[in-house]
């Protein structure tokens, strides 16, 4: 089809939207290895799974073999208020490189909580309600994922505690109002209203929190309060597959023009909307039909796939949860201060790691500074003010847009723009002022998080 029919902004039609989410463990021929009951070190089966768990989605956390799972017409409702998002042709950056590539975005940030978070946080809240609780307790880190449960639990009339890291609690204090305006409790962790974050405070009395840390008391919270169970916003494999409609819409939107994508781009901080926006590529790559590149995109201070290892890990400080095998850093890995928060977790997804290990996807890792150049760049010339996160993926699609403008090919990208940075004003200040620092952890910084790792097989 000609270019120049291509439009700017390419939306599906309601009745185009995905009716079903795509599972891509159903097509791995490796299958991500099983979550380990830490006790026992046997895999966690459905009956331990559903104590922490809504059921239905501890059933979709063990489900390899489905590939297609209906959803729900309860979550397609509340999907249509703010999908399906757009796949954006960058023309205007396309021109200001003056590359020959054509670059499309699918734009994540359309809603209040300003990222592709709400796609699982409702599917979660909705399996919660149907299964009459009373509410769930989470944790946040930048204050996104809270942002979103938040939202989707007041649509339910669910209860929502969330344990917000309190480096950010203090920081971010309008995206905590935003959670509270949602009906939310939020607590700033390591709290004293858990044992775990006693324990931790009385450890390291004044520290600031970590992601693992506020994991830890918001599981506690849940098993110990009759009526909650406990969500996570990333990692697993049930997010991932909620995330999928981001790859079924973005290639919808694709098929729609017979656009076929070379590279497909997107940043890596859990996995859950890399994971979901490759899901449906990956499975045509699986199946022997296409072979595209599928780059993740990670900080070079949190280098879990790039630097990592494959082992089994805890997932949290407190070492409560299940052990995943993924690539990681170890649950002792402290990150250095980074601005983006959302990619500061020390492991990675299983399902991703797996395909990581099975080279059918690539990894990067790109300094802070060069990724507010490429969000900047790409905010004045697109108009759209990214994340810092999802500047990750603008960064490395920019460069990959400029190896075109060399080689003269004119290769198709798509990359992932998960989100707004309207609540990261204090990084771009940094960023404006000069006073943003690049920080790689060196061999040795690495090494007490790999002493951390538990010794298994
Ligand atoms: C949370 C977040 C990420 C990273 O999380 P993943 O699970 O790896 O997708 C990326 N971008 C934004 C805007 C986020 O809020």
């Amino acid at each position: 089809m000609s270019d120049k029919k291509i439009p700017y902004k390419i939306y599906l039609e309601e009745n185009e939207m995905p009716t079903k989410w795509y599972n891509v463990r159903a097509d791995m021929k490796n299958k991500p290895a099983p979550l380990l009951n830490p006790e026992t070190l046997k895999p966690m089966t459905l009956e331990e799974l559903s104590g922490v768990f809504c059921e239905e989605l501890a059933r979709q956390e063990l489900d390899d073999t489905t590939a297609y799972i209906d959803i729900p017409q309860e979550i397609r409702k509340f999907y249509k208020m703010y999908r399906p998002s757009p796949l954006v042709r960058a023309y205007c950056l396309e021109e200001k490189l003056d590359t020959p590539a054509k670059i499309y975005y699918k734009f994540e940030g359309n809603n209040t909580s300003g990222s592709h978070k709400l796609n699982s946080a409702i599917a979660q809240a909705y399996y919660a309600k149907e299964q009459g609780l009373k509410g769930v307790t989470t944790e946040t880190g930048a204050g996104q994922w809270g942002t979103a449960l938040s939202m989707a639990c007041s649509y339910f009339g669910l209860d929502c505690k969330v344990y917000m890291v309190k480096v950010s609690y203090e920081q971010k204090p309008f995206r905590r109002e935003v959670m509270r305006t949602y009906g939310a409790s939020v607590t700033p962790s390591p709290s004293d209203t858990t044992q775990v974050g006693r324990k931790i405070l009385a450890e390291h009395p004044g520290t600031s929190g970590s992601l693992g840390c506020a994991i830890s008391e918001a599981v506690e919270a849940a098993l110990g309060t009759e009526g909650y169970r406990y969500v996570l916003g990333s990692v697993l494999n049930q997010v991932l597959l909620h995330q999928s409609v981001i790859g079924l819409e973005a290639k919808a939107a694709l098929d729609k023009y017979g656009i076929e994508p070379d590279i497909i781009i997107g940043c890596a901080g859990g996995g859950s909307n890399l994971g979901g926006l490759i899901s449906p590529f990956m499975g045509e790559k699986l199946k022997g039909n296409k072979n595209y590149r599928i780059i993740a995109v990670e900080p070079a201070s949190c280098p879990s796939l790039t630097r990592g290892r494959y082992a089994y890990d805890f997932c949290d400080t407190g070492k409560v949860c299940p052990l995943a095998k993924m690539y990681t850093l170890g649950s002792g890995f402290i990150p250095s201060a980074n601005h983006a928060g959302g990619l500061r977790y020390h492991g990675m997804s299983s399902t991703l790691s797996q395909l990581y290990d099975d080279g059918l996807m690539e990894a990067v890792s790109v300094e802070q500074t060069s990724v507010f150049d490429a969000a900047v760049q790409f905010a004045r010339v697109e108009g759209i003010l990214p994340a810092p996160e999802s500047s990750h993926a603008i960064r490395v699609a920019i460069d990959e847009a400029l190896k075109c403008k060399e080689t003269g090919e004119e290769k198709t990208i798509v990359f992932g723009l998960t989100g707004t940075g309207y609540f990261d004003m204090v990084a771009y200040q940094k960023y404006n002022d000069g006073n943003m620092q690049d920080y790689i952890p060196t061999d040795e910084d690495l090494k007490p998080g790999f002493a951390s790792l538990p010794q298994i097989g």
